[in-house]
């Protein structure tokens, strides 16, 4: 459930009309739902607590929110005033979770590619674990760790070798694909570190894709990972921590409907029934994506002399990348519909690549230059990955909360843009 509804024929955010908060901030710009983004942590919490499914001490089970599905700051704050941790990938990622509150002891640090600075960085800032993705990475920690002085806690991060998620490009738990280890590695990897100065093994992790929709597939990976913790105990190893990371799809409108947290966390308590061990997880979509909406402006409808109609808007692939890479699907929705007949649209930004294609052949409520729109479920992988491509200025955030709203990251001015670069000395 989220916090966007029509209220006399517009589109609200919680307690604020869309519409006004286009006319202060301008557009494009997307907005979050306070208590969207609340609802959702305290859905999965609470579903989890109830299913039995624990974190330390018996307590509630670490919910470490993916950085990389909303990375502003205010969001961040959002969650962690209300207990999550942060899933990290990059020094950005750990600086903007300490920055928005994220004790370091609730924070993971996750990816294939970290260098020795982040490294370093994360170990300095105290971070719980680093959850560690290949042999040579593991080395690359126990070095810096012994350089500093300390032991860095690790998890070795498991690819379950099962297929899942809603797009080959955002499915990783094939072993094709370049996370983690095999569980043989994952074996031989824990002894290994047991036995390193620089490393202290504290579980293992997972993570098998993103926008998943069927448990089958994640059951199957979580029954292998609990086959793995006994493994490694009958071996003597202390095994505290499982991180089942993230992945649960989210109801895009249209397509197919995700299992309920409380599914979610039954199945998890199914295959984990008896295991005593802390658990976390990493979830980015089912949090954010149904909290935030993309909101643009018509430019203009192009009608084109056999037919096709093109509705040309102010977002473009830069602003909201997933159609054009994912062929992603949102719904959009005009924040003052029309009652008239509904026209078909093919829905196009002002960039010049023919990708720039949000929707073709789309039903909607005839629309004119200056009209709102909304692209609904666009709070997570939307603003992270939008880019200046077209030398189009970043987009704006602005977070409400009831009848307030923030703008909590500004559009930066085209003065702000050329700032940043500098004339190579040769060009005088
Ligand atoms: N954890 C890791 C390691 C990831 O790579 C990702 C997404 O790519 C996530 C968590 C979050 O996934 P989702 O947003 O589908 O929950």
């Amino acid at each position: 459930m989220d916090h966007f509804e029509f209220r006399g024929g517009e589109l609200y955010c919680e307690d604020v009309p869309l519409a006004r908060i286009a006319e202060t901030v301008g557009t494009p710009v997307y907005v979050y739902s306070t208590a969207t983004l609340e609802r959702h942590f305290q859905v999965l919490r609470d579903a989890l607590t109830a299913a039995g499914v624990t974190g330390a001490g018996g307590g509630p089970p670490l919910i470490a929110f993916a950085v990389k599905a909303n990375s502003n700051v205010a969001v961040l704050a959002t969650l962690a005033r209300l207990g999550a941790g942060a899933d990290t990938v990059s020094e950005g990622e750990i600086r903007r979770a300490l920055a928005a509150g994220v004790p370091p002891e609730k924070i993971v640090f996750s990816g294939v590619g970290k260098t020795e600075a982040e490294i370093a960085f994360a170990l300095k800032a105290g971070v719980a674990e680093i959850n560690v993705e290949s042999e040579p990475e593991m080395a690359t920690v126990s070095r810096v760790a012994r350089g500093l002085g300390v032991r860095a806690q690790v998890a070795i991060r498991v690819n379950p070798d099962v297929a899942a998620g809603g797009h080959a490009k955002i499915a990783t738990g094939k072993s094709e694909n370049k996370f983690g280890v095999s569980f043989a590695e994952a074996e031989r990897l824990y002894a290994k570190a047991s036995n390193d100065a620089g490393l202290r093994p504290v579980g293992v992790a997972c993570h098998i894709g993103s926008q998943i929709t069927d448990l089958a597939p994640m059951e199957a990976a979580f029954s292998k990972m609990r086959g793995l913790v006994e493994r490694l105990r009958a071996e003597g190893m202390n095994v505290e921590r499982l991180d089942l990371g993230g992945g649960l799809g989210v109801p895009y409108f249209n397509q197919p409907e995700p299992p309920s947290p409380a599914d979610y966390a039954a199945m998890i308590a199914r295959a984990m029934k008896g295991l005593d061990v802390a658990f976390a997880f990493e979830p980015g979509r089912m949090i954010a994506a149904n909290a935030g909406v993309l909101v643009s402006e018509v430019i203009h409808v192009h009608v084109r002399p056999e037919g096709r109609r093109f509705l040309v808007i102010d977002a473009g692939m830069n602003d909201l990348i997933r159609p054009a890479m994912y062929d992603a699907f949102h719904d959009i929705r005009p924040l003052k519909p029309r009652e008239d007949e509904p026209e078909v649209y093919d829905v196009v930004g002002p960039i010049c690549e023919t990708g720039d294609t949000f929707t073709r052949d789309r039903r909607l409520p005839p629309l004119q230059a200056g009209d709102l729109i909304a692209f609904m479920s666009a709070g997570a992988y939307g603003a992270v990955m939008s880019s200046e491509y077209n030398s189009r200025l970043l987009v704006p955030e602005v977070l409400v909360k009831g009848d307030q709203f923030a703008v909590i990251r500004p559009r930066p001015t085209y003065e702000d843009m050329l700032a940043l670069e500098r004339p190579a000395p040769w060009l005088g």
